[in-house]
């Protein structure tokens, strides 16, 4: 039971607490921590240390990265006109399939991060756009890494910045599945494509929904790159889905069969990749 509720003013103080007090827990739009089903995993947590006020605020565009520091909502980034043009402005569209308005006002997008869920709407994009995290393990202890190298450790600390390279000529799609308009995808596809005359120079896939913390399929990245596109994506699209399915393992559960849920992310791929290469200008 949460019986302590801090409020600090500067990362320092917020680390020094955290420090402190081990079981008490980081808290930003409080979507997630005080959604029913969350003290489930979070029992022990006895008290909460609030981001709101650190200063983790903003968004801005530098010369070669974008920054989105963590208390960003998801609802300022569809706001964003430094979010307008390709590829950030998919950053609005993944924001935007998290519904509704009222979750997008208070959820923030480092807490969608480190609040990690199988089929988040953030972090595939993330992982996708190569966005790296600055994150503090303690008062002086600060660390860079990618969104894949956070979601994997078991310790989660504090996220402090989110930086997004910028890529030319880097085609981002997104394809998910729910249910019903206002629920959680059931299964997400991020695929993020760099194109040069038709032929892939580099590929990002992500996926949600097929295991317990979104994934980077890197197989299917690999087999992607150095392909010629023009003319051939018909051919192309259907050996992609073979091999994909044998790249994910999901399991039953009360949200779908596994085999449900493969059949889906295979033809969520297949739609993602239509959708870059007619970004691309891919002819078919
Ligand atoms: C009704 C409902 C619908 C939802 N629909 C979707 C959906 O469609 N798609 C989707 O992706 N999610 C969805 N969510 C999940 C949730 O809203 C998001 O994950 C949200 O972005 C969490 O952000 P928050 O700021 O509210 O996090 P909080 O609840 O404040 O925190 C969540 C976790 O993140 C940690 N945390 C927060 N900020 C930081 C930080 N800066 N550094 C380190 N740790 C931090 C907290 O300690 C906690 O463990 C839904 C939730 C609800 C309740």
């Amino acid at each position: 039971m949460i019986q302590e509720y801090y409020i600090p003013t500067t990362v320092a103080d917020a680390l020094r607490i955290k420090a402190d007090q081990p079981h008490y827990s980081f808290i930003a739009g409080g979507t997630e921590i005080n959604a029913r089903g969350y003290p489930k995993t979070a029992q022990h947590i006895s008290g909460l240390i609030s981001i709101a006020r650190l200063g983790l605020t903003g968004i801005k565009k530098e010369e070669k990265n974008l920054i989105i520091y963590p208390a960003v909502t998801l609802q300022e980034l569809i706001d964003s006109p430094l979010l307008n043009e390709e590829p950030f402005n998919m950053l609005k569209t993944a924001a935007s399939n998290v519904k509704n308005r009222h979750i997008r006002n208070m959820a923030t997008i480092g807490g969608n991060i480190a609040a990690c869920k199988s089929c988040s709407d953030m972090i595939p994009i993330l992982m996708a756009m190569d966005a790296t995290l600055e994150v503090y393990s303690s008062e002086d202890v600060k660390h860079e890494e990618s969104v894949l190298e956070h979601i994997r450790k078991k310790e989660k600390y504090l996220i402090t910045k989110i930086t997004i390279p910028f890529r030319k000529d880097f085609h981002i799609a997104i394809c998910r599945y729910t249910r019903t308009s206002n629920d959680l995808a059931l299964i997400n596809v991020c695929l993020g494509i760099e194109l040069e005359g038709g032929i892939c120079k580099d590929a990002r896939l992500a996926l949600g929904g097929v295991a317990a913390t979104p994934l980077r399929i890197m197989e299917i990245e690999k087999f992607l790159i150095g392909e010629e596109f023009n003319g051939k994506l018909h051919q192309y699209a259907q050996k992609l889905r073979e091999h994909l399915e044998k790249q994910i393992h999901p399991i039953d559960d009360i949200r779908g069969k596994a085999w449900f849920k493969k059949e889906l992310a295979g033809g969520l791929v297949i739609q993602a990749l239509y959708e870059v290469a007619q970004k691309g200008g891919i002819i078919l």
